[in-house]
């Protein structure tokens, strides 16, 4: 997914081509403060990648995770995520297929790993999910694939623990 970025109210553009499109992650880290007791602190940078060169501009601490409010940052979706999204997983047979049909309909990268480690990273920093996202045949899948089915479900449920993610209500018929 491209967005345009404004830092400061001033547009982002590329300094190497001068584009001002990009894709977007969502860098955690954990620091620990000595002055605050040695006590963690969670922070969240943005990481942008130029769409037309793949130069990288990585925007240092943007916010505290409970303090998100205090970005001054505006991404907007170049396109719109649609409301509600449906996945049609009734077919599906092997763990593959599976990820390439998450891949197509979630917009993951080109690059997108095919894992589900790789589908946790790319839910919660390289796309925007739906406010809806339905999954239509959920039990033929859990019967043929289980362990897949499992560990997906954990992985959206974990989603919608993660205090900077915008929430997504998910469906499984
Ligand atoms: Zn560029």
């Amino acid at each position: 997914m491209l967005y345009e970025v404004r830092i400061w109210g001033k547009d982002l553009k590329c300094d190497v081509c001068f584009e001002n499109q990009w894709f977007k992650s969502t860098l955690k880290t954990e620091l620990v403060s000595e002055e605050n007791g040695w006590e963690y602190n969670k922070e969240v940078r943005y990481m942008f990648e130029c769409k037309k060169c793949g130069n990288c501009r990585i925007f240092g601490k943007v916010s505290n995770e409970d303090n998100i409010e205090d970005v001054k940052i505006t991404i907007s979706p170049i396109l719109e995520v649609p409301p509600i999204i449906s996945i049609d997983v009734s077919n599906i047979k092997k763990s593959k297929e599976l990820h390439l049909l998450l891949k197509e309909k979630l917009e993951f990268p080109d690059f997108y790993g095919e894992n589900w480690d790789a589908f946790w990273d790319a839910i919660t920093g390289l796309v925007e999910l739906p406010d809806k996202l339905e999954f239509i045949g959920w039990a033929k899948l859990q019967k043929k694939l289980p362990r897949d089915a499992t560990i997906m479900k954990k992985c959206l449920v974990d989603y919608n623990k993660e205090s900077y993610v915008k929430k997504c209500e998910f469906i499984f018929n």
